[in-house]
């Protein structure tokens, strides 16, 4: 191993370069260099030059950057710039429906989709088979298939149509994206609850919490582990999200299952 590739830390650079940290931290290599360069000019010089190798290295040399310059860039409008890369892993939208959480909740348990234990929410048993075995069958499927699919499981009138990998979905009151993953386990739960007599609308908002059960990816079939979407905006993360977010994830395939609230 040579001193390079101690110095190096692939988790930030190649294929997981975070750009906007990447020109961030160019930015105050070069601002900072500049402002010694004025005192003293081999000081400017020697600053830019190892600040520039460790950028180059590293992927940055401001502690902490894959935490902020995501969001400064997001923030000050400059996101597109850097996100609308088609190869970009796009965050999904939820399926949102207004409908108070005490009453879902309360509606989950009595369907029997639910079940409160002592030491916490289930999935009933059945549920989860009929569930997984839905989502094992429309991960078989074709992107256009899942379209249908989507369209049809949705309460309200929408077009449903292959879009960067995932799921465009457009009507006249919503439009929203939702990956592959998201899409397959939402339309899932949509099936599997409604049979049971529970409101559609009332499905629809336990699409989200309900994928925080789940336990193999709806897109492949892999372990759903814990996780943070920590390899920067290049990995499992949009660029809107701290690399720090605690995420549901598959193992094999790296797909965001399910984000948990940041606090
Ligand atoms: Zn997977």
């Amino acid at each position: 191993m040579t001193l390079l590739d101690t110095l190096k830390r692939p988790e930030y650079t190649g294929e997981n370069r975070c750009l906007p940290c990447t020109v961030v931290n160019a930015i105050v290599v070069v601002a900072v260099s500049l402002a010694l360069g004025l005192l003293w000019i081999p000081a400017g010089v020697a600053v830019l030059a190892l600040g520039a190798l460790a950028v180059y290295l590293r992927g940055y040399v401001v502690p902490g950057t894959p935490s902020f310059a995501p969001r400064l860039v997001a923030a000050v409008g400059l996101a597109g710039v850097f996100g609308d890369d088609e190869d970009e892993p796009r965050q999904s939208d939820s399926l949102d429906a207004n409908v108070d959480p005490e009453v879902m909740l309360s509606t989950l348990l009595d369907a029997g989709v639910l079940v409160d234990e002592p030491d916490g929410l289930f999935v009933a048993d059945e549920v989860r088979e009929e569930w997984e075995s839905t989502m094992a069958t429309l991960r078989k499927g074709s992107d256009d298939e899942l379209a249908t699919a989507v369209e049809t499981a949705v309460p309200f009138d929408a077009e449903a149509t292959p879009e960067y990998d995932g799921i465009g979905l457009h009507g006249p009151d919503l439009s929203v994206w939702l990956s592959r993953t998201q899409a397959i386990a939402d339309v899932a739960t949509l099936y599997t609850v409604v049979e049971r007599g529970v409101d559609p609308a009332v499905a629809l908002a336990a699409t989200e919490p309900l994928r925080m059960f789940s336990e193999v990816c709806p897109a492949c079939g892999g372990p759903v582990v814990e996780t943070t979407t920590r390899d920067c905006c290049g990995g499992t993360a949009s660029i809107y999200d701290s690399p720090e977010q605690d995420v549901l994830a598959c193992e094999e395939c790296g797909s965001v299952v399910y984000e948990f609230d940041e606090e």
